[in-house]
């Protein structure tokens, strides 16, 4: 028998061993999981610098100022591309000034363009009208004309928009369901802000959680149920408005207006495949579940969740997500707040203090998502959904003095000195390939253009064997055509008077090629530029490489001198892997849409 001194010592010694033990588990948990959080964080850190973050959830003054003082934070957050919900109603004003929209988007587009796109908002003046319904569908025929990407209803519906006889205007009103409808056809998609925190429906008093936030904003409270509807019932609402328009896609702001029902979440989602959700001003609510179940969450819905903050540049103050009377937050503020929002995606920190202190005196713990769950949240998700209304990107091609014959090498130096551009836009619909992301580079002399490819494959399909220098095409058999095998290729447009004038180029694995000069609808497969090409296969790295040198005078008459601007688009087909790559997406069937090109910059 063991006397009861030295029970007590083993069962310490068991207490202490297996102490250890869960701490050498922990530890070895804590490591793999830093290695792949590590990695995720980088690559982000990588996209930020290259600015291609998009925040699909802002609000926006457009005082110059306001809007100078939102681009530097965006800068120096990383974020390239921002989505501004409420530049306002199509409604010419009085005089036939512009609209709103119109006379904001111009501010935007002139001061700083390519850096938002704007939605439309609808101007409810009329909505006792018999023909409110048509007007709805009117307005957002003219949005989309406009330039609007998508349409913004704001916690209007169900809580303050009141018609005539006094009564609360329904989500679900179906006077509205032409416009949604008309919105899907349209491919304009729709944000919708229904419902808030819970708290705002519970008791208007110091017990309540979100008691900093109400007193300073007693009209964010719905807790009267003579005056108000439910939570639920405003969600339901919603849910029966997303249930009878599967051809248009709803974003749910923050987090599906129920950031705090994750099951709820999950399920909605699981339930209407035109069902999306962003981020915005949540963050502090859905940093308070167990994080593993949030993870899981993002995880299986990573093509449906949409980075978005809820950052707003308004006359005198910036909002963070949400705000009260607290003292105004500086630029610093702002930074600080994004570097929070990547915090919580990116690392596996538990329990720290959240970004908008205001929401809730609580701590929220990080998700730690994988770098190809992240790139979809921060940009590839919303680069399908705006895929429409994407600006326009630029290539810059830069110049040498030194001409060189193509080899397919694209390690030379000089190639080090340009930047890259991606290939990586599916052409029909805009979803993102990044296995297969192309990178091309530019460069210019005085006498030629050059184009290298760097493309990533699983499988080459080509045509064997090679036809040599003669163009492979036969345009009645179907399947024969160089572009019926994995190729790249260049449309580039010289003619700025008359944008259906391009030419196009294609070069295969092979190294075979070809060049057309296109007049649409006219091809013209006799025309020969001189174009020269060189192929380098590196099969070990599943990597081929290749270089084109384009001689100038096939181009333009007139020589591109620094500063020179062309249209241009750049494409790959790849047939393993299915895929029809587009530099900026033509959206349709062909690659022919020249309206749909982008920019070819010479620069020194
Ligand atoms: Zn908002």
């Amino acid at each position: 028998m063991i006397p009861p001194s030295i029970r007590l010592k083993l069962s310490q010694a068991g207490i202490i061993a297996s102490f250890i033990l869960r701490g050498l588990l922990a530890l070895h948990r804590t490591a793999s999981a830093e290695d792949d959080v590590g990695a995720a964080g980088r690559e982000a850190r990588q996209w930020r610098a290259e600015h291609r973050v998009i925040d699909l959830h802002q609000h926006l003054d457009y005082r110059p100022e306001l809007l100078e003082r939102a681009i530097r934070v965006m800068d120096a957050s990383g974020v390239g591309l921002g989505v501004d919900l409420t530049p306002g109603t199509v409604t010419p004003g009085s005089d036939g000034q512009p609209s709103e929209f119109e006379a904001h988007k111009k501010v935007a587009d002139t001061l700083f363009p390519g850096r938002w796109v704007q939605y439309m908002n609808l101007d409810y003046t009329h909505w006792d009208q018999p023909d409110f319904a048509e007007q709805a569908v009117k307005q957002v025929e003219e949005g989309r004309r406009l330039g609007a990407a998508g349409f913004k209803e704001e916690k209007r519906l169900g809580l303050y928009l009141r018609d005539g006889h006094g009564q609360l205007i329904k989500v679900d009103d179906p006077k509205l369901d032409p416009m949604w409808e008309r919105l899907g056809e349209l491919n304009m998609p729709v944000s919708i802000h229904v419902g808030d925190p819970k708290a705002f429906f519970e008791p208007y008093n110091e017990k309540n959680e979100r008691w900093k936030e109400l007193k300073d904003h007693p009209r964010w409270w719905f807790g009267d149920t003579n005056k108000f509807p439910t939570f639920h019932g405003l969600l339901e609402a919603l849910n029966r408005v997303i249930a009878r328009h599967p051809g248009a896609t709803f974003v749910s702001v923050h987090f599906g207006n129920n950031a705090e029902e994750l099951d709820w979440i999950d399920q909605a989602l699981a339930r209407y495949p035109n069902l999306r959700v962003d981020l915005a001003a949540r963050i502090p609510e859905i940093g308070r579940h167990d994080p593993e179940q949030v993870h899981r969450l993002f995880v299986k819905y990573q093509d449906r969740i949409l980075f978005g903050t809820d950052f707003q540049s308004l006359e005198g103050r910036m909002i963070l997500g949400s705000s009260g009377n607290e003292p105004l937050p500086t630029e610093t503020d702002a930074e600080v707040f994004f570097a929070k929002e990547w915090r919580w995606l990116e690392t596996r920190d538990r329990n720290w203090a959240h970004m908008t202190p205001i929401q809730g005196d609580w701590t929220i713990s990080s998700i730690g998502l994988p770098a190809s769950v992240l790139r979809k949240i921060y940009f590839d998700n919303a680069r399908k959904l705006l895929a429409r209304s994407l600006p326009a990107p630029t290539l810059k091609a830069r110049h040498t003095r030194r001409d060189f014959e193509p080899d397919g090498d694209l390690t030379k130096t000089l190639w080090q000195t340009t930047s890259a551009t991606r290939v990586e836009t599916e052409a029909g619909e805009g979803g993102i390939r990044p296995e297969l992301s192309t990178a091309v580079r530019c460069l210019w002399s005085d006498d030629y253009l050059y184009l290298a490819y760097r493309c990533p494959y699983t499988e080459l399909t080509v045509f064997k064997p090679s036809q040599g220098e003669r163009k492979r095409f036969d345009l009645r058999a179907p399947g024969v055509s160089l572009w019926d095998r994995d190729v790249v290729e260049a449309f580039i447009g010289s003619d700025s008077q008359d944008i259906r004038n391009y030419t196009e180029f294609e070069l295969a694995p092979t190294n075979e090629r070809l060049d057309v000069r296109l007049a649409l609808s006219n091809k013209d497969f006799e025309w020969s530029s001189g174009f020269q090409s060189a192929v380098k296969i590196r099969a070990d790295e599943k990597i081929w490489d290749c270089e084109m040198r384009i001689p100038l005078a096939s181009l333009s008459a007139a020589k591109p001198i620094a500063g020179t601007r062309w249209r241009m688009n750049l494409f790959r087909s790849d047939r393993a892997n299915k895929a029809a790559l587009a530099w900026r997406a033509p959206l349709s069937q062909t690659f022919h849409v020249p309206e749909r090109f982008g920019v070819l910059e010479f620069v020194e």
